[in-house]
This record gives C-alpha cells, structure tokens and sequence, in this order.
C-alpha cells in the first residue's frame, strides 16, 4: 500500500496490476472518511477487481489531492478509465482541476449528484451512468471501451441533447447481491464493516431527495443481513447498518438485537425519531451508540407539515424521553429558508432545542438552509424560502446571525453552515451546462456564479425542467400538485 500503514485498512481486495491490465481509476473527491464509508465505492472496487485483465485503485480528495492512487500511487493520468463517484455539488469546484489531470483516461461520473442533474458536469465528463451501477460494472466497462452508448450508459453530448428534446431516460435501480468481501478503513463510522438494509425510503418528505432517486424503497432480507455480519465477524467488531432510515426496516428491532447477541458494535447510518421507543433506546445503548442525532428539520408544526415530515413535537419529545439518561449526546438537525418562513418559525427552533436541552442532554445543534432539490416537489420553491435571489441570502444571513447569538445564550453548540454556499449549491444542482462551463476552482468563482446566475435562486415555473429527462418513476404532474398544495396549506 503506497500511502496507509499496512494496519491501516483491512484490504482483501488489493490487486497488482500487471503488463497488458487494464487499470480503472475509482475517484473521490471528498474526504477518505466519507469515501471509505460509501458502500457504493466498495461495491464497484471489488467488481472491477473481479474482472480478469482489469486492476482497480482510489483516489480520494484529501489524498494526495486527488493525483495519485493510494494503492500504488500511479497517477491519474496513467489510468485508461477514471470512474467519479459524486456525491456533493460542492465537490463541482474541485472536479474541475481532477479531471484536468486525468489525462486520455475515458472519464465517467457517477453518483447521486448525476443522478439528479448531470449537466453542469458535462463539460468534464465523457460519459455518465444515470442508474444504480452496482451489478453492471463490467457492461459499463465494455460499452465505454468501444465508445458506444447503451440505455442508462450515456455520453455527455447525448445528455445534452435528452435534457433539450423531451426523451426520458429510464433510471437503472437494481438491488444485487450483498457486499460480502470488502476493504474495512476508519471511516466517518468509525472503523467498521459496511452493511446495507436497504435502498431508498418509504416516507415522503417533500424536500428529500433520496427518496425520489433512490426509489422505490427496497429492504434486505435480514437473514442475509445476519449471514454478511458473521462474515463481517472474522475482520472487525463493529458494523455500520447502512440506509436512508435503518430503523424503518421491518425488521430492524429483531436482527440489530441478534447483531448484539453476536458481540459486535452496532451503528446505525440513519434513523427517523418517530422509530424510537423505549426498546430502541435501550437497544441503542446495547449497541454501543454514545449519540444519537433527531432531525425535526423545522421548529414549528406548520412549516413541519410542510416538509411532509410526519413528525410532531409529541413525537420528537417521546422519543427524546425515551433516550434521556441513557444516552447522553443528542444532535438535532435543522433547516432554514423554508417555503413562507416567519420569525415565529425561527424562534421555534429555539424552543424545541430548549425543551429537548432540559431532559439532561448535551446538545448540539446543525442548521442548512434548504436547497431546493430537483425531483422533490419543492424543487419549484425559491431559494431562501420567499422570493428568492440575492435579497433573500441576505435575509437568511441575518437569520442566521440572529440564531447564532441565540443559541450561544443558551449555551447549546450551534453550528449554522454560511447561506451563500448553500445558494451556490442550488445554482448547482439546478443549472445547466453553462453553469458548468462558469465553474473553476478560483476564490472568486463562486462570488460570480452567485451574481451570473441569480435568476436559479428564484422559485421555478411549471414549464419543463432541464433535469426532467431522468425517469426516477414519479409523475411529473403529481410533483407539480404536490408542490401546489404545500404553498396553498402555508400561505
Ligand atoms: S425519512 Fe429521511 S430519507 Fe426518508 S424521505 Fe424523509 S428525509 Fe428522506
């Protein structure tokens, strides 16, 4: 291994390359700890590997910064094939400068992001997978070598021209196989064997993405899940639970119980407050979990029912109950610049915190203003949650502000990401390829993306959205109703 310590990473999988090989880059450009802790990543690592007369690498964004893989430290530009896994929009700036160094390598991009909206990303990518590739990485790697196209295999200008004509492309979505051999490193679960539960989710929150890309919600069958963590056993005592919302599995109580009885360390990835009683406190605790994170996402009920949460203050409280004085560190997560906000709305997140802070917790708060994501039925809404542009960042700063000083005063750790990011994010994620073509990574680019492209902060019109192509198998009209319906109950 070129960078880590032999101790480092558990890696069964490490393949050398040999004369003829043909070597496949598998790139990150985020933090080791979220790649390492991406199921998805493993699972294309070992199916490359798998394949004679093909030998896989990574590359991460704190690593070497992206240049060199950390297997054998060959560089980018030496690969015939670099695969991009994205996952963030703010990883855009950084991509521009990696695939600067990619060389003749045919590039492809992956991940959530393309699966919401590639073309911002079309000027650096020759292909993309617009699908859930696990199962189908030896196909993509044939149909990439003879510069074709197939289905959900697609080159950038013909992303382009779907997006323009009205074509749909049907998403790829295929539950395979479990994971049963792969790299164990210290991730942002902490050094831990990756198990998946499930795959997308049955709730329906207007403002989530996951549930609209990743749908429809599939479960694993827990006498697999049982049979991979005794795998698991012989490499490591802890196991990541791996899905939108772990505890929404049918049978999540019974088989979380029976990893346990097995000895092993027990995190779930996500749960959903309304899941927790007082038996999934105390499973919790036998699993190790020395925190817990509740996401009311709003303060008050109103803008809650707007969000489609399906949590209340009764519920949030019930299930804070529950953990209080077994478990001590609680998160809650928040968001601002919600659809028709007040000053109430805000000061309601004060008081939640508040209520949940009295039942003995450390709390510590994280506050985003929402990014209204394509496919969600608050994709329409504007960003900032009024009219949009640049007078609502403004606006939001000072709410921002406002709720810092506030938490400080009552001694809660408040952490409230800065709103231009989080509007620059939206440009992202709803812009097309001029936007991507604007995209560098100097200091002042995301200053000029805010100021050239202002108008994708404002709320959308119901005509056809540039990301529409992508059939993820929701109706387009029912989104529209949807999004109407939540601004008439708001207002
Ligand atoms: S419960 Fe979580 S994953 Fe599921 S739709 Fe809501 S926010 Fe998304």
């Amino acid at each position: 291994m070129y960078l880590l310590e032999s101790k480092a990473e558990h890696n069964p999988l490490f393949k050398r390359w040999k004369k003829g090989d043909k070597r496949v880059a598998l790139v990150y450009p985020n933090a080791y700890a979220g790649g390492i802790a991406n199921i998805g990543l493993h699972q294309i690592y070992a199916e490359v590997n798998s394949i004679d007369g093909f030998v896989c690498e990574r590359f991460y964004g704190n690593v070497f910064n992206c240049e060199r893989s950390i297997e054998s430290g060959t560089k980018l530009k030496n690969f015939d094939v670099a695969l991009f896994s994205i996952q963030f929009e703010d990883d855009y700036f950084k991509l521009v400068d990696v695939t600067s160094k990619a060389g003749n390598a045919i590039k492809i991009a992956g991940g959530p992001c393309i699966l919401e909206n590639p073309l911002p990303l079309t000027p650096y990518f020759d292909y993309f997978y617009i699908g859930e590739v696990d199962g189908d990485v030896e196909r993509l790697l044939e149909v990439v070598f003879a510069g074709d196209e197939e289905d959900c295999i697609i080159k950038s200008e013909t992303v382009i021209e779907m997006s323009e004509s009205g074509d749909r492309l049907k998403v790829r979505k295929e539950l395979g196989q479990h994971l049963t051999r792969q790299i164990v490193g210290c991730g942002v679960y902490g050094k831990c064997y990756l198990i998946e539960v499930g795959r997308g989710c049955r709730r329906g929150c207007s403002f989530c993405v996951v549930r609209q890309i990743y749908r429809p919600c599939r479960w694993r069958n827990e006498k697999e899940i049982l049979e991979v963590a005794e795998n698991a056993k012989k490499v490591c005592n802890k196991v990541a639970l791996i899905s939108p919302s772990v505890t929404d599995h049918p049978n999540a109580k019974e088989f979380m119980w029976e990893l346990v009885n097995m000895n092993l360390e027990v995190s779930p990835s996500s749960m959903r407050a309304d899941t927790i009683d007082e038996e999934m406190a105390e499973l919790l605790v036998a699993c190790g979990q020395k925190s817990i994170t509740i996401a009311p996402e709003a303060g008050s009920e109103r803008l809650r029912r707007v969000l489609r949460k399906g949590l209340n203050e009764e519920k949030i409280l019930y299930a804070a109950n529950c953990i209080a004085g077994k478990i001590k560190n609680l998160k809650m997560y928040y968001m601002i610049g919600l659809p028709e906000e007040r000053d109430e709305d805000i000061k309601s997140i004060l008081k939640l915190t508040e209520k949940i802070k009295k039942l003995g917790f450390k709390v510590s708060v994280s506050i985003n203003p929402l990014i209204p994501k394509p496919h969600t039925p608050l994709q329409f809404a504007p960003f900032g949650g009024k009219h949009g542009g640049l007078t609502q960042l403004r606006e939001l700063k000072i709410k921002a502000k406002m709720l810092e000083s506030d938490f400080r005063k009552i001694g809660v750790n408040a952490k409230i990401e800065k709103p231009e990011k989080f509007a620059v994010q939206t440009i992202l994620s709803r812009g097309g390829a001029d936007v991507g073509k604007a995209l560098s990574n100097t200091k002042s680019t995301k200053s000029y993306l805010l100021r050239r492209f202002s108008h994708l902060l404002g709320e959308l019109n119901f005509e056809k959205q540039p990301w529409e192509f992508i059939d993820h198998g929701y109706r387009l009209e029912k989104l529209r109703s949807e999004y109407e319906n939540l601004i008439i109950e708001v207002c």
